[in-house]
Formats: C-alpha cells, sequence, structure tokens
C-alpha cells in the first residue's frame, strides 16, 4: 500500500495551516504548506530585485531558484540556497505580494510541478518514508492532487477569518487586506470557496481546532477501511 494523501484547501483564517499541520503529526505524515513556495518565489524575487509584475521574468526566477523544504510536522522549514527563510516568508512585505506570483500564469504551472512532485516523492519515501503526506493550499483537492484520499475545503465566516488573523498580531487594516485582499486576488486563478466534487466541506466557524481535526482523522481512517 503507499502512502496516504490528505488534500486540505481554504482561504486565510480557517485555521487550515495549524488543523494541517496537526493531522499530519497524529498520523506520522509530512506535512506540506504549498502556499510556502509562493511564499518563498515572492521572497525570492524582491530580494533579487525583479520585477513582480513582469510575467516572464517572474517565472524564469522561479525556475532557477534552489529550494529545499523539510516537511517535518514538528518543526516545518524552508530553506533557500541553504539558508532558512521560514520566518522570512510570512513578513507583511512578502503576505501583501504573494497574489502577483500565484496569478502569474507562467510561474504558477512551475510551482503547481514542484507541488505535484513533493507530493508524489512522500508517497513513496521522504521525509514520512513513505507514510504519506498531508498537504494544504487553495488547489491541492482540485489541481495538485485531485486523486487525494481526502480531500476536505474549510470555509469559516469572513469576519471570523479576520478576527482569527487578528489575533496573531498584525494592525487591523493589514490584516483585513491581508485576508480579504489576497482572498480576492487568488480567487481569480483558483476556486477555493466552494468545495469541487468530491470534496468534503467543514465550516469551522463554531468549531474548535481539535474538531476539525478529529472530523479529518475520521475521515482518513475511513478512507483507508
Ligand atoms: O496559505 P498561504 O497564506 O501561505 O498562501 C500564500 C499565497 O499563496 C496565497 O495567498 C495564494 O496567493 C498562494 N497559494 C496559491 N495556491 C495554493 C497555495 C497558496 O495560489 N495552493
Amino acid at each position: 500500500m503507499t502512502g496516504i494523501v490528505i488534500a486540505i484547501d481554504g482561504p486565510a483564517g480557517t485555521g487550515k495551516s495549524t488543523v494541517s499541520r496537526e493531522v499530519a503529526r497524529r498520523l506520522g505524515l509530512s506535512y506540506f504548506d504549498t502556499g510556502a513556495t509562493y511564499r518563498i518565489a515572492t521572497l525570492t524575487c524582491l530580494r533579487e530585485g525583479v520585477d513582480l509584475t513582469a510575467t516572464s521574468d517572474v517565472a524564469a526566477m522561479v525556475e532557477t531558484m534552489n529550494v529545499e523544504l523539510v516537511l517535518d510536522p514538528g518543526n516545518p522549514h524552508f530553506l533557500l540556497d541553504g539558508e532558512d527563510v521560514s520566518k522570512l516568508i510570512r513578513s507583511d512585505t512578502v503576505a501583501l505580494s504573494v497574489s502577483k506570483v500565484a496569478t502569474n500564469l507562467e510561474a504558477r504551472p512551475i510551482l503547481q510541478q514542484m507541488q505535484r512532485d513533493t507530493i508524489a516523492h512522500e508517497v513513496e519515501g521522504g521525509f514520512s518514508k513513505g507514510a504519506g503526506v498531508c498537504a494544504e493550499g487553495r488547489d491541492v483537492t482540485t489541481a495538485i492532487a485531485p486523486e487525494a484520499d481526502v480531500r476536505v475545503l474549510l470555509t469559516a465566516d469572513e469576519e471570523v477569518r479576520v478576527a482569527r488573523r487578528a489575533g496573531e498580531g498584525a494592525d487591523a487594516a493589514t490584516v483585513r487586506e491581508a485576508v480579504l485582499g489576497r482572498d480576492r486576488q487568488d480567487s481569480t486563478v483558483s476556486s477555493f470557496h466552494e468545495a469541487a466534487d468530491g470534496v468534503v466541506t467543514i465550516d469551522t466557524t463554531a468549531l474548535t481546532i481539535d474538531e476539525v481535526v478529529s472530523a479529518i482523522l475520521d475521515l482518513a481512517e475511513a478512507s483507508r477501511s
């Protein structure tokens, strides 16, 4: 039996990363935050002075960047040319620019292929030694791993999503723009507010992280029986 693939999509503020990481930890899987690949690409372009509106220049940079993904749910981190950039990619500067890379139709397929290759690698071996992977993002259930064993879309009311992110520290206007503005831009290339066929929707508005994790663990168990 090959490793399990659990795909979790949803907009910002649904608890997606916390839940996905915990699901991976509980099942001994790799944890793959696909959004990090877009963030690393954005950081690379900002550092190298590549104009984010120059479609082909961004794609060329993405094609050649040297990234290592460490998919440990206990300590997920990302190396760019050997440097740990895990914190830097969470900066407001990257958050406010990342949709420009994610909606770049030359760069996006390159990153999507990197994500498919990463998942295939984890199912065969990799960090999880073949146990499998829990991957989260915007289009994992649809474009990246449509054949995943478990496919889940997390949703939550808009105000709850903004409030959850605001609780993480930044000022209110930045948070609102980072959450809702980014959703609007991202929606042009992937649809993550409505579940595709066969994808289970979990509305997290009134649920705790533990309740969402349990629901996904149940789905994972059912998929293997
Ligand atoms: O999930 P996170 O907020 O880190 O994602 C950062 C950005 O990466 C998103 O706003 C979106 O632009 C892009 N993204 C995407 N497709 C994915 C994951 C993330 O377009 N599967």
